[in-house]
């Protein structure tokens, strides 16, 4: 089988061994969870519980503020009482409205009420989007994008084929390897379903080649199952490199296809969706399963039982037995949620897990990168790197002089935040992560732009006020 990939990249050393091959271990069921009520990419969440309701896993406690398809609902991951709705510390650092769920004394914390099972191929593509809403289905290995939304591309948006993203390049994470070898057959059910949802006959499951191994597993899976019949479904390896999970990487390697500057997937006529979400969507159709439980590598040198886990979404790691999980606090240095070259820095592990956290990695100094930053050298390392071919110290200085639209022009909305460029960065300079406080202060100024134009419409669209009578005891007028 030929190996594909994209040009430039990284190769990394994996540090997979620890996790590699292990199963996925379910955790002792929680007592408590903390359940973030946003865990999506879009519009805002309101909670539809309050403190002292009893729920029960799979019950909804929040949903769309307002109508419109950008939301998807959340549900409680175990059974018991809402103690509390308080804002918590999250996993992106900051803190955000939660849902505080305990199980009573001799109560059962996973018992559990579900939607009825739905046929994923016979039913009508609305019903079946809707499925995937009412699952509370976001991406799992990115930022949370609703895969309703994703799997419903505006007409004018030929798409031919879907990419299933198995290429898992993150160091440390092994998560997505342990679900396609435990799950194959749930994997490709929930393929053939989005490819009945879009109507696309051609689908390719993306793996690096340190993962060859699951590609007969596959291919057998490929041809006995029963709902991948008249479609074309192949597997396709990729180099080892970094950051071939990355979807521009994926579409090039596997497709020879590129992504416009400031597009998206389905602009190079393709929808890509990670193994794990994949999962998710075939379990809401055969088992009505909301999207509650999450699979994760924790790993780490200071992680004294590194494994690859299954918890209720809103499990605290540090909640979770000692004789289940267990850390060396005396060489503990960064904590990262996410993988360490596209996650966040933690200043503890007593975060909720959400929906999108693909693992939990606890470090060693000896694992970390120095901190210390120094100045740029100039060496055009981060250019050479970057596999978006941009020039991110040129982004870099545009940013530090507080000139955002430089950044733009340079290329800032097109950086996939992958973090090669701060990796070789022989000055430690933290560019990926200006990158993304650069996009944050563009996004709340676009925000602010737009609400202020909304503010002068109205006012425009205001009727004029009533003329004031003014009498002679005004000593301005005549
Ligand atoms: S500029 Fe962005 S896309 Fe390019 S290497 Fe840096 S983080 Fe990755
Ligand atoms: S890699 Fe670092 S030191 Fe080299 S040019 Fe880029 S920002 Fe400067």
């Amino acid at each position: 089988m030929a190996v594909r990939t994209f040009s430039r990249g990284l190769k990394l050393d994996t540090r997979k061994r620890a996790t590699e091959g292990k199963p996925v271990e379910p955790a002792p069921f929680p007592r408590q969870v903390v359940i973030p009520v946003n865990q999506h990419f879009g519009a805002p969440n309101k909670v539809i519980v309050a403190a002292g309701d009893r729920v029960t896993r799979g019950q909804r406690i929040a949903e769309g503020a307002a109508p419109g398809p950008m939301t998807v609902p959340v549900h409680a991951s175990i059974s018991g009482t809402v103690k509390k709705i308080e804002p918590r510390l999250q996993a992106n650092q900051t803190d955000g409205l939660c849902v505080i769920i305990e199980a009573g004394e001799g109560e059962d914390p996973s018992s559990a009420v579900f939607m009825p099972p739905l046929d994923p191929l016979s039913g009508a593509r609305e019903e079946a989007l809707q499925r995937i809403r009412d699952a509370g289905i976001v991406g799992m290995g990115g930022a949370g994008f609703p895969t309703h939304v994703k799997l419903a591309p505006p007409p004018d948006k030929a798409i031919d084929v879907i990419l299933a993203n198995g290429a898992e390049c993150e160091p440390y994470l092994t998560i997505d390897e342990a679900v396609i070898t435990e799950k194959p057959r749930t994997l490709i059910t929930g393929l053939a379903a989005v490819m009945k949802i879009t109507g696309v006959k051609r689908a390719i499951i993306g793996l690096e080649d340190n993962k060859a191994e699951l590609v007969p597993v596959l291919e057998e899976e490929i041809r006995r199952n029963e709902y991948t019949k008249n479609l074309d479904v192949t597997v396709g390896l990729c180099r080892t490199l970094y950051p071939q999970g990355g979807e521009k990487m994926l579409i090039k390697a596997l497709l020879n296809r590129e992504v416009p500057s400031g597009g998206l997937p389905m602009d190079a006529g393709c929808i890509v969706q990670n193994v794990g979400t994949l999962v998710a969507v075939a379990e809401a159709f055969t088992l009505g399963k909301p999207l509650i439980d999450r699979d994760l590598t924790v790993s780490g040198g200071a992680c004294r039982t590194p494994k690859n886990i299954r918890v209720p979404i809103g499990t605290l790691i540090t909640d979770l037995p000692p004789e289940f999980m267990a850390l060396d606090n005396d060489r503990l240095r960064k904590i990262i949620f996410g993988g360490p070259m596209m996650g966040n820095a933690a200043v503890t592990a007593a975060i909720p897990i959400q929906k999108n956290t693909s693992g939990v990695i606890f470090m060693t100094r000896e694992e970390t990168l120095a901190d210390s930053e120094g100045p740029c050298v100039h060496c055009g390392r981060c250019i050479r790197t970057c596999s978006c071919r941009l020039s991110p110290v040129i982004m870099n200085i545009a940013l530090e002089s507080g000139d955002l639209n430089q950044a733009v022009r340079a290329g800032l909305m097109d950086c996939v935040e992958c973090g090669s460029c701060t990796y070789v960065c022989p000055a430690r300079i933290k560019l990926v992560q200006r990158f993304r406080v650069g996009k944050q202060r563009l996004r709340a100024a676009k925000a602010m732009s737009q609400m202020q134009t909304r503010a002068e419409k109205k006012q425009e669209q205001a009727p004029p006020p009533p003329e004031k009578v003014t009498g002679s005891s005004n000593p301005g007028r005549a």
